[in-house]
């Protein structure tokens, strides 16, 4: 019996066409149903168009309702799997927010495409299939939200778009992708070792991402204190050191009870406090500053977004991020 598979189209080029200007604009009409028929042939596909949005378009607050939507619809028709088409440019934050807090037990993907519909090689049509393959095979099961692009399965925690164009942009730095796909078959090389999970009501959590850089100014921070700021994520410096003449305004966030969640912007590894120096590691953990493990400026925004409903207390939120 072919497996029931929800498809829940929300925009992005997979949903555009490029006009003779070479602008490319979304489409009214989305360019996704027209592979309807292509998906038959490998499940019983529904197909609902919640959204028609450009992803940079794309909010917290947005993807929760999209959340809910998927929860909604999956309570009223119990579906073997969920496909998500999207843009790419923020597919991984909306696939890692669902990953972190999406209620339900059934593969659910997130595709995209880098060419829009009318484009010659246009690579929407092949990773939908691709994705709809994927959420049928019952290996999918358990390994949390997956991307599927480019022949490709990736894990929704370690992805990342690292090319403005190419077809491959999506990569697991340091992991590398969870599987494969085949013409015939759908393999998988290993599995994330677990998921966590999050209930959650709203994501509505003002949380700025900043990025440290050689000889940067404590006035560009200021304006942070005041504004009513409900955490901070930092990029730093390698294994997570920042320059010193930022770390007095740090301070005063940690004392207005805002918690700092600190990342690297190097894209392998995880941030340690290693270094003794002035702006070092081991000084900002000192202070208070939450150590994430391993997740990028963008994920561990979102993170924060989410774990900030369960805690405010940084120590809590440091377990959290031990995770
Ligand atoms: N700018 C587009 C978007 O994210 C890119 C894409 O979909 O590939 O909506």
């Amino acid at each position: 019996m072919s497996k029931k598979i929800l498809v829940v189209n929300t925009g992005g080029t997979i949903a555009m066409s490029v006009d003779d200007s070479e602008g490319v604009k979304p489409l009214d009409d989305q360019a996704v149903n027209k592979i309807l028929p292509f998906l038959e042939k490998h499940a019983d596909v529904t197909m609902k168009n919640v959204l028609n949005l450009p992803s940079p378009h794309m909010t917290p607050a947005i993807m929760n309702q999209l959340r809910l939507d998927i929860e909604e619809a999956f309570e009223q028709d119990h579906y073997d799997g969920i496909v998500i088409t999207h843009g790419t440019d923020t597919l991984e934050e909306t696939a890692y927010f669902l990953d972190l807090t999406l209620s339900v037990n059934v593969p659910i993907v997130v595709t995209g495409a880098m060419r829009s519909s009318n484009e010659l090689g246009a690579d929407g049509p092949v990773n939908l299939i691709s994705s709809v393959r994927v959420a049928a095979d019952s290996d999918s099961l358990n390994k949390g939200v997956i991307v599927v692009f480019n022949d490709e399965i990736h894990a929704a925690r370690h992805v990342t778009k690292t090319h403005t164009s190419n077809v491959a942009t999506f990569q697991s730095p340091q992991y590398g992708p969870i599987g494969t796909i085949a013409k015939k078959s759908v393999q998988y090389h290993h599995a994330p070792l677990d998921r966590e999970h999050y209930a959650i009501t709203h994501a509505d959590a003002n949380v700025p991402l900043i990025k440290a850089v050689a000889g940067m100014e404590p006035s560009w921070l200021q304006f942070l204190l005041e504004q009513q700021i409900d955490g901070l994520v930092v990029e730093a410096f390698g294994l997570g050191n920042l320059p010193p003449a930022i770390i007095p305004t740090l301070q005063q966030l940690l004392d207005k009870g805002v918690p700092i969640v600190l990342v690297s912007r190097c894209y392998n590894g995880q941030v340690q406090d290693i270094y003794d120096y002035e702006g070092g590691g081991r000084k900002l953990k000192e202070m208070g500053i939450i150590f994430s493990n391993g997740l990028n400026g963008q994920k561990a925004r979102l993170k924060l977004i989410v774990t900030l409903q369960k805690t405010r207390t940084f120590k809590e939120l440091q377990l959290l991020f031990d995770q």
